[in-house]
C-alpha cells in the first residue's frame, strides 16, 4: 500500500454506542486498501457495535471516523461498504431463487426507477461465481443449508462492488465442510485483492485469509498486529499453559479448538 492511500477507514478516539451507552470506548484503527482484518474479543467487547458504527447502525459518540476520507457524518456513499449481519439465516419463509436474493444487493447501486440492466446482470453472474452458487442460481434459497445461504448472503453484498466487505461472524454456526469452503471464497475474495473486515471467533477457519489482527476487550483495543505477532504473544495461551485457561470462553486467550489449530500451524507468510 502506498502511502498516498486514503484508508478505507480511519478511526481516531472514535466511540460508538446506543444512545448514551458508550460500548466502543476511544479506539484507534485505520484499515488500507487490500487489508484482511480479523475483529477478535470477548463477547460484549464492542466488536459489533464497532462495525454496526461504521455503518449507522449504531451511535457515533465521539471522535474522528473517517470513511474513505470523508467524516461518517457527511458520508453519503454507503454501497461502498458492504455488509453482512450477523445471525443472517434467510427466512425458512423466504420463496426467492438464489440470484433473486443476490439481485438485491444492486438495489443501492441504481436509481429506483431504474429497471435492472446487463451490468445489473454482469454484477450478480461475478458475484454468485465468487461465493460457487452460479450453478445453483435458480434453486428457492429455503432448499440451500446455513452454510450455503451465508455463501448466498456474502453474495448480495458482493453485488453491489462494495470496496470494503464488512462481515460479522460468517463461519459461526457452520460445520466444519462449509466453513473450510467459505475460508476458500474468503481467500479467492482476498487474492483478489478485496478488502474485507471480518468479526470473528473462529480464528483458525479463516487464518489464511487475514493480514491483520485487531483485538478487542472491553471496549478498547488491546492488540493490533500481524497474525504472526498475534500468535506468538497468544501462543502461551492456548498450548501447554494451564494458567491461563480460564474466564474468557470467547477471549483472545482463549483455548478453543480453532486457537490450539491455529497455533500448530505455520501462517503463510502474505504482503499487503
Ligand atoms: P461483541 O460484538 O464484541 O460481542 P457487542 O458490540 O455486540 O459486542 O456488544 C457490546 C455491548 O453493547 C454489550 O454489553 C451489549 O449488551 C451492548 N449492546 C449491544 N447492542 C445494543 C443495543 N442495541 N442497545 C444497547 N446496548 C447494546
Amino acid at each position: 500500500m502506498s502511502v498516498t492511500d486514503t484508508p478505507l477507514i480511519s478511526l481516531r478516539a472514535a466511540s460508538f454506542g446506543y444512545a448514551d451507552r458508550r460500548v466502543v470506548d476511544g479506539v484507534s484503527l485505520s484499515q488500507g486498501r487490500g487489508e484482511v482484518i480479523a475483529l477478535l474479543g470477548p463477547n460484549g467487547s464492542g466488536k459489533t457495535t464497532l462495525v454496526k458504527g461504521l455503518l449507522g447502525l449504531s451511535d457515533h459518540l465521539g471522535g474522528e471516523v473517517l470513511l474513505f476520507g470523508t467524516p461518517l457524518a457527511r458520508f453519503r456513499d454507503r454501497p461502498r461498504i458492504g455488509y453482512v449481519p450477523q445471525r443472517h439465516s434467510l427466512s425458512a419463509s423466504v420463496r426467492a431463487t438464489v440470484r433473486e436474493v443476490v439481485e438485491v444487493g444492486r438495489l443501492t447501486r441504481r436509481p429506483w426507477w431504474r429497471p435492472a440492466g446487463t451490468a445489473d446482470a454482469t454484477a450478480v453472474d461475478e458475484a454468485l461465481d465468487a461465493v460457487g452458487l452460479r450453478d445453483r442460481e435458480r434453486e428457492d434459497v429455503s432448499a440451500l443449508s446455513g452454510g450455503q445461504q451465508r455463501r448466498v448472503l456474502i453474495a448480495r453484498a458482493l453485488a453491489a462492488r462494495p470496496d470494503l466487505l464488512v462481515m460479522d461472524e460468517p463461519t459461526a454456526g457452520v460445520d466444519a465442510a462449509n466453513q473450510r469452503i467459505l475460508a476458500d471464497v474468503l481467500s479467492a475474495l482476498a487474492a483478489r485483492g478485496t478488502s474485507m473486515l471480518i468479526v470473528t471467533h473462529e480464528l483458525a477457519a479463516l487464518h489464511e485469509v487475514v493480514t491483520r489482527i485487531v483485538c478487542m476487550d472491553g471496549g478498547h483495543v488491546d492488540y493490533d498486529g500481524t497474525p504472526r505477532d498475534y500468535l506468538a504473544t497468544h501462543r502461551g495461551h492456548e498450548v501447554g499453559d494451564g494458567h491461563h485457561h480460564h474466564d474468557a470462553p470467547d477471549g483472545p486467550g482463549a483455548r478453543t479448538p480453532g486457537m490450539a489449530a491455529i497455533a500448530g500451524d505455520p501462517l503463510p507468510p502474505r504482503e499487503v
